[in-house]
């Protein structure tokens, strides 16, 4: 649907029933839990005050920040409807997610449903006998053309729950009651019901709760200080907090990951037993960095194209490289000005964004403007083909950003870096024009602040290829190096996994001698030139490596239940290792532009 159409409609809407009583329209939901074992939560929708003949309810496809159409309806059951008698209300389903209500100028209906979850992940529902957590697109259906309504909410813990954690305002005087001016804040709000272990801290004035979910080994006051510590950092490029209070949502998984930024909360997934390993823990602090930069970034500045959404279809933008490789390169930036990454394991962190990026196949065919757009049906829908034909807007986007940051060090001599542009970018189009920005205007207020062109950066988001990583480096007294330059690596280009005790095939590089001698994903690799492989690889990398460039192998594989075999010559390996070092005579300018891109805060 168009959201200009949807705008209209409410203008209109709220004209005719202005003249009538909107002061009475309301809506509220109320949720409970009768089965939680079984993974189920009751809805009730009451609507009151609409008077129409028929109201359509729908329910969102996705949810802001997971550019992926999740279908949401799909896990809704049980739809009823009745009016204020109590006598129930004819329905139709009229299209996958909207459900037409024949309420007959009725002034108070409702809207009952159950809603199953039990998808672990921090943008779907999940349920179950120790906690519930409701990802509010995936739960609540909103009246078509009334997005911009208010909704309170009440949730019903289940009598073994005691807590509910959320970003929504509680309203007063009313218990487990809380309230959103839209449905946009609404859907923007996810709710934690159980009996999460929850601790606060406040930083730069603002009131945050932690709510572990799952259990953990973490250390409450390190996380309390290490958290504030990031808050603050974050808070220094923008220059003000818009938050009173936020909410951090923590899922603790054997095995965890993942996050989802909103308004004033976010949701994080972590390994209930990773805080006492250091990796694991900087890791998961760079998850915190990266929600909590959202705040501003994308969900307060962003591109035009990203608000008001329509939640009845995807939302196409070209600048995800922007609001999430940005971000990906503030989220290390901000744990190095926290000391929690010292320099050298920063630089190897932008290493390896490079060998990530430089050495898939993908970044010859796929520009990151056209992986924003495309992620929808690519970047959230990877296939065994995806590292021959994608590229990554999070690490690429990283790099560009690192490449910014640089050229306007070494255009102002330092005066000015990404954190100006990012801050009068937020004061300019949030704040001021309370609007999200076109990338022609973001491209004119880096110029400004820059001094000088940077079509060069912007021109490289749309094409692909090997980015110019030395021109903006060097500046700053690094240069990047390949350690395998000029080396003569036999590469047969596979991965593989054992796989039920089998070496299976799981990508070919696109190029590469695999590729061009017909090995197949999913292919069992049995043996090489006579010689029978072990399922975990090693034979098959003894092998290749003991080989030169130019000889032809003779690879046994089974597929589909027949054997073949494939002549397969393999070719230089490519692929580079990439690392930053200093240069050797820096100039005072390079080292100082060095000292002020790296320095502590
Ligand atoms: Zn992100």
């Amino acid at each position: 649907m168009n959201m200009k159409r949807i705008r209209t409609n409410l203008l209109i809407l709220m004209t005719t029933v202005a003249t009538s009583s909107l002061a009475a329209t309301g809506i509220h939901f109320e949720v409970s839990f009768k089965e939680p074992q079984a993974h189920y939560a009751e809805i009730k929708m009451e609507i009151s005050g609409l008077r129409k003949d028929y109201i359509d309810v729908k329910m969102p496809v996705w949810t802001p920040g997971s550019y992926l159409v999740r279908e949401y309806s799909r896990h809704v059951e049980s739809v009823e409807a009745c009016g204020t008698d109590g006598a129930a209300i004819a329905y139709e389903k009229i299209n996958k997610n909207t459900w037409r209500v024949a309420s007959a100028k009725n002034d108070h209906i409702v809207v009952t449903y159950r809603i199953y979850g039990f998808e672990v992940s921090v943008r779907t529902n999940f349920i179950d006998d120790t906690h519930a957590f409701l990802s509010p697109a995936a739960t609540f259906m909103y009246v078509d053309g009334m997005i911009d309504h208010p909704v309170d909410v009440t949730v019903i813990p289940h009598p073994s729950w005691s807590k509910i954690s959320t970003g929504l305002e509680p309203v007063p005087g009313k218990p487990n009651t809380y309230h959103a001016a839209d449905f946009d804040v609404l859907f923007d709000s996810p709710i934690e019901v159980g009996n999460q272990d929850v601790f606060t801290f406040t930083a730069t004035g603002v009131h945050h709760e932690i709510a572990m979910v799952g259990g953990g080994n973490y250390d409450k006051e390190r996380l309390q200080s290490d958290c504030a510590a990031i808050v603050e950092e974050a808070t220094n490029i923008f220059g003000s907090n818009p938050n009173k209070r936020y909410v951090f949502i923590v899922h603790n998984y054997q095995s965890g990951g993942g996050g989802l930024e909103h308004f004033n909360s976010t949701v994080l997934g972590a390994s209930r037993n990773g805080y006492q390993n250091e990796r694991s823990y900087v890791g998961f602090l760079g998850l915190v960095a990266h929600e909590y930069f959202h705040l501003w970034h994308v969900k307060r500045l962003r591109p035009i194209e990203l608000g008001p959404f329509d939640y009845d279809a995807e939302n196409y933008t070209s600048l995800l490289w922007i609001m999430e490789g940005f971000t990906a390169y503030f989220d290390n930036l901000i744990l190095r000005r926290c000391g929690f990454l010292n320099e050298g394991s920063y630089l190897q962190a932008l290493a390896n964004d490079i060998n990530t990026v430089e050495n898939r196949a993908g970044n010859q065919i796929q520009s990151v403007a056209q992986a924003s757009f495309d992620a929808w049906i690519k970047y959230y829908r990877p296939d065994e083909n995806s590292a021959n034909t994608s590229v990554s807007y999070y690490n690429k986007g990283a790099l560009l950003a690192m490449m910014l940051d640089l050229k306007i060090l070494a255009a102002t001599g330092g005066q000015k870096r990404l954190d100006d542009v990012l801050k009068t970018a937020y004061e300019t189009f949030y704040i001021q024009k309370k609007r999200g920005f076109e990338v022609h205007e973001f491209q004119a207020l880096v110029e400004g602040i820059a001094g000088v062109a940077v079509d060069d950066i912007f021109r490289a988001a749309h094409t692909v290829g090997t980015l110019d990583y030395n021109q903006y480096l060097n500046a700053a007294g690094y240069e990047l190096v390949d350690y395998n330059e000029g080396r003569e690596l036999p590469d047969l280009g596979v991965t593989t996994a054992a796989q039920d005790g089998r070496l299976t095939v799981t990508g070919v590089q696109r190029g590469t001698g695999a590729w061009d001698g017909g090995i197949n994903v999913r292919d069992e690799i049995i043996a090489i030139n006579g010689e029978r492989l072990d399922a975990n690889g090693k034979e098959l990398n003894r092998i290749v490596q003991a080989a030169s460039v130019g000889d032809e192998l003779h690879v046994l594989v089974a597929r589909d239940g027949k054997v073949r075999e494939l002549r397969v010559r393999l070719k230089k390996d490519t692929k580079g290792a990439f690392n930053i070092v200093p240069l050797q005579n820096p100039t005072p300018e390079q080292k100082k532009l060095g000292e002020i891109w790296l320095s502590l805060h």
